[in-house]
């Protein structure tokens, strides 16, 4: 089946490589000129393990091209995805609909035969009915089905995921968008991996309340961090302790500085709108989002403490190890490192970082921050160390060299990965998470 895919980011070029490697026919369109010339020379615009080559490997076997004209992109395709970014609207917090309601009218204009329009981008129920309208206004007398189908990918696991979800969500309302999205999924279908058909507006709020759950999850840890180091007990024994009962599981209760990332902050905003308009408060997940927030602000104090309180703070020197919001990925979008270079140059911190790729994307967001050339240079002269994102080039740092080129051997680590003895035995004041 030829499949069009509309928005070539994160979701849209790794779900158009996977349908492409799956053998069907795909085009991805964008309109940003710059992106599709680079994606036509093989250059990713998004650093995410494998991708390079999955794009490579299908471009080469003609099953995969790049376009900026959404007209010729869509022309023949049985599946139109819409996968455009779906950020929090400027001023109250809703999703932003405006990339999403662009596409639908441009599809509308454009189709040249019946298909199947589907939703991709995370979005609020009830836009699925918005995007038929807009096609239906647009004069297209094709037969076209809305469907919505959320995206669950991790970025740095993306393909992985993709190609063996733990379920694949297809909001649907009449047999033939079941019939082709049947087609556009087959290969996952034999190899068994679970297809939930719902409603439309379920499968909406399906990706709401999944992401939702699991902000709230990470949120209770954290608070469980909290009251870790007050009472003397460890989160990692706490985790693994509540982790081990199925009923709870023991994924997303690692304790850290608070979650952020393209996804998880603006979707829980977009949640509570949603459940505001329609007279319906989710309380939880209002209290998840404000602790959240205040935490990433927090983490900026913690290390401050480490370096002996505010007063004894300012002018001293800082190493943030790790900006991006998780690794494996070069994803800067509200990532908690923001917040904390925020607190610590407003305490008059300076401050050198080093991320494997995420500096090209925080420059222009921390033009305060020295971006280094790798860990050792950014720890050169630092009064205090903070770990911000547990890539695996800091795991195992040399800590001898780490010793001699610091000012003063303290540590903050705000995920964890190293043991609070052995930092001890190496002559280091170390802080962690919920670790008495
Ligand atoms: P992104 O910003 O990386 O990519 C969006 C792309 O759409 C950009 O390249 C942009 O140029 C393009 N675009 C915008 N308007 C267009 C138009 N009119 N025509 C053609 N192209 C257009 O966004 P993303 O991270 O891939 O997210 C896309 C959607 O998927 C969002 O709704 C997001 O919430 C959801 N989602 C993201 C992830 C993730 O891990 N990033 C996971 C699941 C779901």
């Amino acid at each position: 089946m030829k499949i069009a895919m509309v928005g070539s980011g994160y979701v849209g070029l790794v779900s158009g490589a996977c349908f492409a490697d799956f053998g069907h026919e795909v085009v991805c369109i964008d309109k940003d000129e710059a992106k599709v010339a680079r994606l036509r020379d093989g250059v990713m615009p998004i650093y995410e393990p494998g991708l390079a080559e999955l794009v490579e490997s299908n471009a080469r076997a003609g099953r995969l091209s790049f376009t900026t004209s959404l007209a010729e992109g869509i022309a023949g395709a049985g599946a139109i995805f819409i996968a455009v970014g779906t950020p929090s609207r400027r001023g109250d917090g809703h999703a932003d609909l405006s990339f999403v309601h662009a596409v639908a009218e441009e599809i509308g204009a454009a189709l040249t035969n019946d298909c199947v329009v589907v939703t991709k981008s995370t979005v609020p129920v009830g836009t699925g009915d918005e995007v038929e309208r807009i096609i239906a206004d647009s004069g297209c007398t094709h037969r076209v089905a809305v469907v919505s189908n959320p995206e669950f990918l991790r970025e740095g696991a993306a393909i992985g995921d993709f190609k063996r979800p733990d379920r694949i969500v297809i909001g649907a309302e009449d047999e033939f968008a079941r019939e082709v999205m049947r087609e556009v999924y087959r290969p996952l279908f034999l190899n068994e991996s679970p297809i939930l058909f719902t409603g439309r507006r379920t499968s909406e709020l399906i990706k709401y309340a999944a992401n939702a759950f699991l902000a709230t999850k990470i949120t209770f840890i954290n608070e469980m961090a909290d009251l870790c180091e007050k009472v003397g007990a460890d989160v990692q024994d706490v985790a693994r302790g509540i982790g081990m009962d199925n009923r709870i599981g023991k994924k997303f209760l690692h304790a850290g500085p608070g979650y952020g990332g393209s996804c998880f902050p603006k979707d829980t905003l977009a949640l509570l709108k949603t459940a505001e308009d329609y007279d319906s408060p989710t309380r939880i997940v209002e209290a998840v989002v404000k602790v959240n927030e205040s935490r990433k602000r927090a983490m900026g104090r913690k290390v401050i403490d480490a370096l002996g309180g505010a007063e004894a703070a300012r002018g001293k020197r800082v190493a943030l190890l790790g900006l991006t919001f998780k690794p494996n990925t070069d994803d800067m979008r509200d990532s908690p490192a923001i917040a904390i270079a925020q607190a610590l140059s407003d305490a008059g911190i300076a401050i050198a970082a080093y991320d494997p790729e995420g500096m090209e994307l925080a420059r222009p967001m921390l033009p305060q921050v020295e971006m280094c050339d790798d860990p050792y240079q950014a720890i050169e002269g630092a009064d205090a160390i903070a770990i911000v994102t547990e890539w695996d080039a800091f795991r195992a740092l040399d800590l001898d060299r780490v010793k001699s080129l610091a000012n003063a051997a303290v540590m903050v680590d705000l995920r964890n990965i190293y043991r609070p003895e052995d930092m001890q035995r190496q002559g280091f004041r170390y802080t962690s998470i919920g670790r008495g």
